[in-house]
């Protein structure tokens, strides 16, 4: 069993669309609980800082790009298991490969373009989390 928390981001496809309080409810159902939460706009260097693991990547620019191109919805999750909990909840990168009931499959309008992130690992979802909120962001 993995830790106890992950992080997400609506991203702004699914924020634009008006779906944050559709896939919010699909977290919370899931059995995750909001330990932090904001609304915010990325700058492209934030962007680019927060995908630089991806600096080689053919999409990075496009990434960089989309994801500073409108408002997302940062948060740090909490559940049992969080990070592979999450990833299953949120289904393949590519929504034409994520399962039925996924919020990818659900909400996701391209490979890019796909609702939401979720953290990777624990050492990720720790160095993300932190990324977006300090110690006193948080319960
Ligand atoms: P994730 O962990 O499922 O989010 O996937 P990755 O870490 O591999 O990629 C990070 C993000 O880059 C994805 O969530 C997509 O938004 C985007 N991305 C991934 N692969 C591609 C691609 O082939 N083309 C484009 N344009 N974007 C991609």
């Amino acid at each position: 069993m993995s830790g106890n928390r992950t992080f997400t981001m609506i991203k702004p496809d699914a924020y634009a669309a008006g779906n944050s309080g559709a896939i919010l409810k699909m977290i919370e159902e899931a059995g995750f609980k909001l330990v932090a939460m904001k609304l915010t706009q990325l700058s492209a260097d934030t962007a680019g800082k927060f995908y630089e693991v991806h600096k080689e990547r053919p999409f990075y620019g496009d990434l960089v790009k989309y994801m500073s191109s409108g408002p997302i919805i940062a948060a740090i999750l909490e559940k049992d298991n969080a990070v592979v909990d999450f990833r299953k909840l949120i289904g393949a990168t590519n929504p034409a490969d994520a399962e039925e009931g996924t919020i990818r499959k659900i909400f996701a309008k391209s490979i890019e373009a796909n609702a939401v992130h979720g953290s990777d690992s624990d050492e990720n979802a720790a160095i993300e989390g932190s990324f977006y909120f300090s110690e006193t962001e948080r319960v």
